[in-house]
């Protein structure tokens, strides 16, 4: 453990994993703080009623909604964080979701950059995660100045036909980028157990292997698992934070460095900020803007099941996406959003999550069914936001924007019954959805109306960046972790070059 690390980074997912890898591999010295611990390979990894009835894994800790009423949040606090658990879908924004986007019930901000300006990280960032795609057929799908790592994985049998057909109807899809070990000489298996699992055999590109294990391995990195940031400490000027008060095993002390990272996730990020108020930041640290904890957003999501007579012996099923309605339709001039499929659904996990549903009748329907999940962007709102109550995180969302939604299900619905399908279920994902967090510490120009600069540093304490999804002012309508992890690149470049004086940048190899 280093004496006085140059940097300490709160939160060992994907947004401090990059941070804290890019940081070792340039020479910098790291503390992790991590609240959670290990996820230790073993059979439960890929038990469906270790993972989805008992739920082993998932975080024991208990917020509230709006209205006052106590809920067990679906979120991870271990190493690697939630991309322990994620289906590996690595996909960029796309290049329009930068700028101002006129939807049918409002508009969504542009960003303070631009595509061009991250797309070189989105390249290192699919690097290092291996990522294994193909543009071909998405037509929303932003230009690219390097290739994926890897060609895409193809898809079984049921599934290619299925996309075949949709083709057919005039809806392209295209092959979903995966961030798992599927080169020549890699481990995964392709197995059943993927998305919403963590991987036995380590084979899932995710925080853990492709970030953490590396930058430990330098040498510069230490982490401390089981430890929780209490508070960030304000230096007597407000300028600077000069500690993080820690609490392990009962014990609370305070830790120091040059550099403080914050990327505990959007609602931690936005909890621990608020958590931090004192005399000269009464309202929480970075928070003059009072945008801290505001403008949450995490998708308007839809399960869909698509059941036919005949059995779906699809083992790997999360191969293709569907953005032919990203931007809209002939019928419809607003954007719609993305659809793609899941990792093929067990009984026991619609019965974990439907508990009237009898498991026999469960397992019968996931046997015949195909399955995808539809994301459309939530818009930006200043009252869904993140707050303490007497010290416990309260979670107020009012969703919006939700007719595009709607008619991106009622597309995909009518493209799975053309398929074959003719019974489709769905189940919207709403309430209490916290998978795709981000917007709590918005970034851009003008520190009246944003929380971070466009490199994600606070406007008001000069060695303080966040890092996690709460930099950004839309959520877009595809799967974040990318993002995050190209914008956490960006910032540490900043930081190297501007605080730590290394402007020689050793990029990410993979
Ligand atoms: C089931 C599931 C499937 C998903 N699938 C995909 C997918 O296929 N593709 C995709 O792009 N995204 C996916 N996502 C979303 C993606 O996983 C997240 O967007 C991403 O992991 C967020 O990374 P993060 O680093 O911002 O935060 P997190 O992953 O939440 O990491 C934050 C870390 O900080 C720690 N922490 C929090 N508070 C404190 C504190 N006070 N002190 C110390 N440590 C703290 C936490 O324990 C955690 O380890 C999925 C999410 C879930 C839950
Ligand atoms: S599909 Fe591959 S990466 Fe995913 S859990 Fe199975 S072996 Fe691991």
């Amino acid at each position: 453990m280093q004496a006085k690390p140059d940097v300490i980074v709160i939160g060992s997912g994907v947004g401090g994993g990059a941070v804290a890898r890019r940081l070792a591999e340039n020479g910098v010295e790291v503390l992790i703080l991590e609240r959670g611990d290990w996820v230790p390979r073993e059979s439960d990894n890929w038990s469906v009623a270790s993972v989805f009835h008992q739920k082993k894994y998932t975080a024991h800790d208990s917020w509230l909604d709006a209205d006052g009423v106590a809920f067990r949040p679906s979120i991870y606090y271990n190493v690697g964080g939630c991309t322990k658990f994620y289906g590996g879908s690595m996909i960029r924004f796309r290049e329009r979701d930068f700028g101002e986007l006129v939807h049918e019930e409002g508009t969504s901000p542009a960003w303070p950059i631009s595509y061009a300006d991250i797309e070189p990280y989105y390249g290192q960032a699919e690097a290092i995660f291996g990522v294994h795609g193909d543009d071909a057929g998405d037509p929303s799908a932003p230009w690219r100045s390097t290739p994926y790592p890897f060609e895409k994985l193809q898809s079984e049998p049921r599934v290619a036909r299925m996309a075949e057909t949709m083709r057919r109807l005039g809806a392209r899809t295209s092959a979903l980028p995966l961030a798992v070990d599927y080169r020549e000489s890699g481990t995964c298996i392709r197995c059943k157990t993927c998305d919403g699992f963590p991987c036995k055999l380590g084979a899932k590109n995710e925080a853990e292997t492709s970030l953490l294990r590396p930058a430990i391995a330098t040498g510069r990195v230490s982490i401390r698992t089981n430890t929780y940031a209490k508070r960030l400490l304000l230096a007597p000027d407000g300028k600077r934070i000069e500690g993080v008060e820690v609490e392990q095993d009962g014990k609370t002390e305070t830790l120091r460095a040059k550099l403080i990272v914050v990327a505990c996730g959007a609602i931690n990020t936005a909890a621990l900020l608020l958590r931090s108020a004192n005399d000269k930041a009464p309202d929480g640290i970075a928070n003059r803007s009072g945008l801290v904890g505001r403008n949450y957003m995490s998708h308007n999501q839809t399960a869909l099941m698509g059941l036919s007579m005949e059995q779906n012996n699809t083992v790997f099923q999360k191969t293709i996406a569907l953005n032919e309605y990203y931007f809209g339709d002939a019928d419809y001039a607003f954007p719609m959003g993305h659809a793609q499929m899941l990792g093929k659904l067990q009984g026991g996990m619609l019965s974990a999550n439907v508990p009237y549903l009898p498991k026999a009748v469960g397992s019968t329907m996931a046997r015949h069914s195909m399955d995808w999940i539809a994301f459309s962007e939530d818009l930006p709102d200043p009252d869904n936001r993140v707050t303490l109550r007497d010290g416990q995180i309260q979670l107020s969302v009012r969703r919006n924007n939700l007719r595009s939604h709607r008619r991106l299900v009622g597309k995909v619905e009518s493209l799975l019954r053309n398929c074959g399908y003719p019974i489709v279920l769905t189940k919207p994902l709403l309430k209490h959805s916290t998978s795709h967090q981000c917007g709590t510490a918005k970034f851009g120009h003008d520190p009246r109306d944003s929380v971070l600069d466009p490199y994600c540093r606070s406007h008001e304490h000069e060695n303080l960046y966040v890092v996690d999804a709460s930099f950004m002012p839309s959520s877009a309508a595809v799967n974040p972790a990318l993002t995050i992890a190209a914008q956490a690149l960006r910032a540490t470049d900043h930081m190297l070059a501007q605080d730590l004086g290394i402007s020689s940048v050793k990029e990410f190899r993979a």
